[in-house]
């Protein structure tokens, strides 16, 4: 039985051990000193701050839908986050159909009634007023914790209203109390693709192999390229450039596709992530099913990953000499674009803040460009991650600081004091404590920006440069803000709350 068999996606906890509280150095990690305290998941900080639930990455992918509304099953509150992620939908539809358009995002705001009466009868309401009022190709019935909590049946309420309507509707589970670990998120999206969209047209085993949905023809050059959100259409077209070089067609997969063709993902001869964190749910299913093999290593940040990354892809598809030809010719015309950056670079120290697999990515990209790592913070860690940990500690010629935490900024306030690292990466919301400590600051991941393959390289070097040539802005803005911690806190342990597994 198949983990898409089940109502609910399992919480990344229990299906991967994966952790968000850890103190430990890049060797350690690399020796895989991290796997014990990462077995022991709850209640492993006895003081934290705020983050996020799995809503955000979930909202990030299905608003970028076409042709799909967004029907939040929740608090009031819940889901808001659409308001700040609508900017990217507008700008990627641009991008990719030519014309801007909204996310289609309505609630059924559950109040202090619903939660003693239940709000099936609610949602029933609201899933049959929206596809009057939108006429939508689908409508995914995201709940949220009250939901969850009063025992709400969204999948019944979706069984019973779907012959009412012509939308098809997928229910996706993101009770946020359920995990700790918001990259359930891209488990909760893909279960409920699965479950629905992709569900009526699995066909038995045939003597090739699995076949693609019903009707369908398998694609022997078309590779689905999985993106949940984390590489903006200028890192998409970097990818396809690369991927057409070996002659391979590419079915990005799953945002901004519309629902009614991500059937072609059953079609493809492979799948190959951009992270790991990201797709394992996904493509195991695609594999399981529709006898679509993946690739699941390397993500296409920095040099030596970006060849790793493409040269598996070019074996699975008996390409090699071509891929070795690319990656000459493309290394050679990066290594003469960066030299002109090396000297600036070199040997200033680097803290990283970011999910898991980007952060180890571009740390290694880093190093490529002559920067030497100071410490990263990965926001969760699991097994898909100990091979950049190895690769990592192989390349360093010290030994640096990890801290898993899902944000944390405390953490990452005492840790920067003791560092003082000369640049800060992180994600542009996170980048405020970094800032009022004077440290020059850079996104780690925007979507109008260049991070990935070789033309990430170069256009990330790029913008380091300005941003290290003129850190004036941040310099002052610690000469006038500080941060709320009192002096004492900056003189224990940046790992003091951490219960289980802190190490240094
Ligand atoms: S799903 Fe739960 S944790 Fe997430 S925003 Fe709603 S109430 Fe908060």
């Amino acid at each position: 039985m198949s983990n898409i068999d089940l109502k609910t996606p399992p919480k990344r906890e229990d299906r991967l051990n994966a952790c968000i509280a850890h103190g430990s150095t890049i060797c350690e990690m690399a020796a895989g000193k991290g796997k014990k305290s990462c077995l022991q998941n709850d209640g492993d900080r006895s003081f934290t701050q705020g983050s996020i639930c799995l809503l955000l990455p979930a909202l990030a992918m299905l608003n970028s839908l076409p042709d799909n509304v967004v029907l939040m099953h929740g608090a009031i509150g819940c889901g808001s986050c659409t308001h700040s992620q609508n900017a990217n939908v507008r700008f990627g539809t641009t991008q990719r159909q030519g014309k801007a358009r909204d996310a289609v995002w309505i609630s059924t705001a559950m109040n202090e009634s619903d939660v003693i009466s239940g709000g099936e009868d609610k949602l029933e309401l609201a899933i049959i007023e929206a596809d009057r009022r939108y006429k939508p190709f689908s409508i995914t019935v995201v709940s949220g914790c009250v939901p969850g909590i009063i025992g709400d049946d969204i999948d019944g309420v979706v069984l019973k209203v779907q012959p009412e309507v012509n939308a098809r509707l997928l229910p996706i589970h993101c009770e946020g109390f359920k995990t700790k670990i918001w990259a359930t998120a891209y488990d909760a999206v893909y279960h409920g693709i699965g479950r629905t969209l992709l569900r009526e047209g699995e066909q038995p085993a045939t003597a090739d192999g699995l076949a693609p949905f019903k009707g369908l023809e398998r694609l022997p050059n078309t590779v689905n390229l999985m993106n949940v959100s984390s590489m903006g259409q200028i890192d998409e077209q970097e990818l396809e450039r690369l991927l057409k070089l070996l002659g391979l067609e590419v079915n990005i997969f799953p945002v901004f596709a519309h629902p009614e063709s991500m059937v072609k993902a059953t079609q493809a001869a492979l799948s190959i992530s951009t992270c790991p964190t990201h797709d394992d749910y996904f493509l195991s299913y695609l594999e399981e099913r529709f006898g679509v093999p993946s690739l699941i290593q390397h993500m296409p940040i920095g040099i030596e990953n970006t060849g790793l990354w493409l040269r598996d892809v070019a074996a699975h598809f008996g390409l090699e000499e071509k891929a070795e030809q690319i990656i000459a010719q493309e290394e050679k015309e990066l290594s003469e674009a960066l030299s002109g950056f090396r000297p600036l670079f070199a040997g200033k120290k680097v803290f990283i803040s970011a999910g898991e697999f980007r952060a180890l990515a571009t740390a290694r990209l880093l190093e490529e460009l002559g920067f030497q790592m100071s410490g990263i913070r990965s926001f969760h860690h699991d097994k898909f991650a100990e091979v950049e940990y190895e690769k990592l500690a192989k390349s360093s010629t010290e030994d640096y600081v990890i801290d898993i935490a899902d944000v944390q900024p405390f953490e990452e306030a005492n840790l920067l004091r003791r560092l003082k690292p000369d640049l800060f990466l992180g994600h542009a919301n996170g980048n405020g404590t970094a800032a009022k400590l004077g440290i020059p600051t850079h996104a780690i991941y925007h979507t109008a920006l260049s991070y990935i393959g070789y033309k990430g390289a170069f256009e990330l070097a790029r913008r380091l440069q300005r941003q290290l040539r003129n850190p004036s802005y941040n310099r002052k803005l610690a000469e006038n803000v500080r941060l709320p911690y009192r002096d004492e806190w900056y003189g224990d342990s940046p790992f003091t709350y951490i219960t289980k597994g802190a190490t240094a």
